[in-house]
């Protein structure tokens, strides 16, 4: 069976002007985590490219999204970052949106933020196409329809429900091949005076962080401001304002509306700064490439040079493209730790690392760790106590480094 395709064009504007920025090799899709060390397992090639005549930077294999999200293990109710930040998203809308009383989300998962709407009496709903996820948001009476969200479940909705004030899409429209379609819905449930809010892993941070690691083949564009408002531009909607995120080691929420409002001097500033960085050039996608794969020697020499036995900590999905590429696997790393009960007990895709439950006892005084998940690397190093004199090796954002702590 083959689950991805090659793309000739991109997907936003159908040019062939693709250009490859780095190759990061073919790996197992990231949340494939594998219950047995032998099981086969297949990979997809993982490459980078951009598009030089609409800037959207892409990869050019497009997995079945089927075969990617229909078991997806990742469950947003798990880390601290992210539920300190749900209830942040609420306020910051409230205080902006005052008019908003009901909320639709795409890709709603397990509820966490609707539940925050919700407390708030707001009304809610929300659509993931995770179906033993969106059947425990409805066990918690947060209504969730189970599918993909796109044009054609967008005239579901607008036939059953009111159109919503505020649509919401949290890191989910860089996942999405038919992304065009979810567009098109977005506009054909928007009020007149309705606000859509975008977050994604912003493009600048990726580049000024080095952080590679984040591509893998659920993420498929990596969008910077100019490159997602042209997009969005085809179907009529217009961004006006934006807000930062801690999420994914640097987001930002960008505000459309289908009427056209005054760009906020926020939002300006941010255009000029893409300029001024020449954020959406060929060249500075190129040097980015450049540096990462410098990086990933770099990370390898270090890894090498420590004595003794190396300890995982989060086997998150962008983990798993930082082990494939620097070639990290069971060798190398005992065993990697991880909250996430529902990943305790299997095999890293590709490296085949075991993942365990999380328990600070278990490793001996004076090891190294590896912090995979790195943008959580202070909530993480405090877990430990200072007497364990573990080494930290942080890869990212930028020079990998390391901590001792003492
Ligand atoms: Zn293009």
């Amino acid at each position: 069976m083959k689950i991805y395709k090659n793309i000739k064009k991109c997907r936003i504007c159908g040019s062939s002007n693709l250009k490859l920025i780095i190759n990061l090799n073919s790996q197992p899709t990231a949340n494939q985590l594998t219950s047995n060390f032998n099981q086969k397992e297949i990979s997809v090639p993982l490459k980078l490219l951009f598009c030089n005549t609409c800037k959207t930077t892409q990869l050019s294999s497009t997995v079945d999204s089927k075969y990617l999200f229909s078991k997806y293990v990742w469950v947003t109710g798990t880390s601290d970052v992210a539920k300190k930040y749900c209830e942040k998203f609420v306020l910051i809308t409230r205080k902006k949106f005052r008019d908003v009383k009901s909320v639709l989300e795409i890709a709603s998962n397990d509820g966490t933020l609707l539940r925050e709407y919700r407390k708030r009496g707001y009304r809610v709903l929300g659509v993931d196409p995770a179906k033993n996820i969106a059947r425990k948001a409805n066990r918690e009476n947060i209504s969730t329809i189970a599918g993909f969200f796109d044009f054609k479940l967008s005239k579901y909705i607008s036939k059953k429900f009111d159109k919503p004030d505020l649509i919401i899409a949290r890191n989910v429209i860089p996942h999405v091949e038919h992304i065009h379609s979810i567009i098109r819905g977005f506009k054909n449930l928007s009020k007149k005076n309705g606000i859509i809010a975008i977050e994604f892993h912003y493009l600048y941070e990726i580049i000024k962080g080095l952080q590679y690691d984040s591509i893998y083949h659920e993420h498929l564009y990596y969008f910077s401001l100019k490159s997602i408002s042209k997009l969005f531009k085809k179907y009529s909607l217009y961004p006006f304002d934006y807000d930062k995120s801690p999420i994914s080691g640097g987001s930002i929420v960008l505000y459309f509306s289908s009427n056209k409002r005054n760009k906020s001097k926020k939002l300006k500033n941010l255009e000029i700064f893409e300029k001024n960085k020449k954020l959406n050039t060929l060249s500075t996608l190129k040097t980015f490439g450049d540096k990462s794969r410098k990086h990933r020697d770099s990370l390898v020499k270090i890894m090498n040079s420590v004595k003794g036995n190396v300890y995982g900590y989060g086997a998150s999905a962008r983990s798993s493209t930082l082990l494939n590429f620097a070639k990290f696997n069971h060798n190398k790393l005992k065993f990697i730790m991880d909250k996430n009960k529902l990943k305790n007990g299997f095999f890293t895709p590709g490296t085949k690392i075991k993942i365990v439950k999380f328990n600070k006892n278990k490793i001996p005084k004076s090891s190294n760790i590896i912090i995979l998940a790195w943008n959580f690397r202070k909530e993480i190093i405090n877990q430990f106590d200072k007497t364990s004199k573990h080494k930290f090796i942080i890869p990212l954002p930028g020079k990998p480094k390391i901590y001792e702590i003492q």
